[in-house]
């Protein structure tokens, strides 16, 4: 049983070893670039950014694991079998982590945490920043998947109120749940707060631009912890300085790292984070392959399979 890695580098190599000797010793690990890789003996691949071609040249190769949420980087390669399945890399702590994230933004924006902070900088005791109550504020969350699920029963168990969108209907306690094309505006009327965790697709690429924004409650404030094709930064910068959206978290960007030149580090608005609202341990990544190597040993299902023809 053979597993290649191509995650974190050569450098990381030593720590996939060990963490995969501790879990499954009888699984051979080897590094995409070692020289003494048979082609021929690669049965399972745990990928970040695969050179293209490459993992069409492993015959016995029988799924593909991203290493990371998304699997765009490699789908993208035309070469790649198609009947080969490709894993996600979801993990309890990517959906403890991404609830952590998302639980402390939406409470940095009802307690005004910025305006704390102007406050203190200036020196000014304000006693008029009171914000407002947890349980006096709707979220709206977009994609009611792993982390969305995740998120919602969290942010319910804070005492928010949740509603949620998705492509099917989803019975989530204590979170109202809005399906299709036509409940989306309905989903995120009266929203104080909206958190994007739509996967890349056709059908959400841009959804989040002026006619989105414009349809929220003024006052409305942002998360976007899904990914940066789903959103136009130019309509979010436009409407929180019109001051229809209050302010906006963004974790995910078109081109990673964003540039220390971009406008929107300096955005009062604007919180920017490096793409960190959930990464997980590189010792959880071990364990959900490990999982899934079983699961395909044994002839179970995978857990965390993409599905090309919904492109998540
Ligand atoms: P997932 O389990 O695949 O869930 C996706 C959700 O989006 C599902 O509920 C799905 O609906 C819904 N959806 C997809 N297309 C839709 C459409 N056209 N209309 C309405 N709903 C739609 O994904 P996940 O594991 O929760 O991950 C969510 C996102 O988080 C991904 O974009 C991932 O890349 C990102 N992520 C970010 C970070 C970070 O650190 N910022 C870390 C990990 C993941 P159905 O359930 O009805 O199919």
């Amino acid at each position: 049983m053979l597993l290649v890695v191509k995650s974190g580098g050569q450098e990381a190599m030593p720590e996939w070893q060990s963490l995969y000797r501790a879990l499954l010793p009888e699984l051979e690990v080897v590094g995409w670039d070692d020289p003494a890789l048979d082609p021929a003996r690669v049965e399972y691949a745990m990928v970040w950014e695969p050179t293209p071609g490459r993992l069409a040249q492993f015959p016995a190769l029988r799924v593909i694991m991203s290493s990371a949420a998304g699997v765009d980087h490699i789908t993208r390669d035309p070469s790649v079998p198609a009947h080969l399945p490709i894993t996600r890399m979801v993990t309890p702590e990517t959906e403890e982590r991404m609830a952590d994230f998302v639980t402390a933004a939406s409470y940095g924006i009802v307690r005004d945490f910025p305006m704390l902070r102007e406050a203190q900088k200036e020196r000014r005791w304000d006693e008029s920043i009171v914000g407002r109550r947890a349980s006096e504020t709707t979220v709206a969350i977009l994609g009611l998947g792993n982390l969305g699920a995740a998120c919602a029963r969290r942010l319910a168990a804070n005492g928010f109120r949740v509603k949620g969108w998705a492509r099917t209907h989803k019975q989530i306690e204590r979170c109202e749940s809005f399906a299709g094309d036509e409940r989306l505006g309905e989903c995120v009327s009266d929203a104080h707060i909206v958190v994007n965790l739509l996967p890349d697709t056709a059908a959400t690429r841009g959804l989040i631009g002026n006619r989105f924004l414009e349809a929220l409650p003024r006052g409305a404030s942002l998360i976007n912890v899904g990914r940066a094709p789903q959103v136009d930064l130019r309509a979010v910068v436009e409407s929180l300085d019109t001051g229809h959206l209050r302010s906006a978290f963004i974790d995910v960007f078109d081109s990673e790292p964003l540039s220390p030149d971009d406008q929107m580090w300096n955005h009062p608005k604007l919180w920017v984070s490096s793409h960190i609202a959930s990464a997980v341990s590189r010792k959880s990544k071990a364990r959900q392959i490990v999982k899934n190597i079983l699961a395909d040993r044994s002839g179970q299902p995978l857990e965390h399979v993409y599905t090309a023809n919904l492109g998540y």
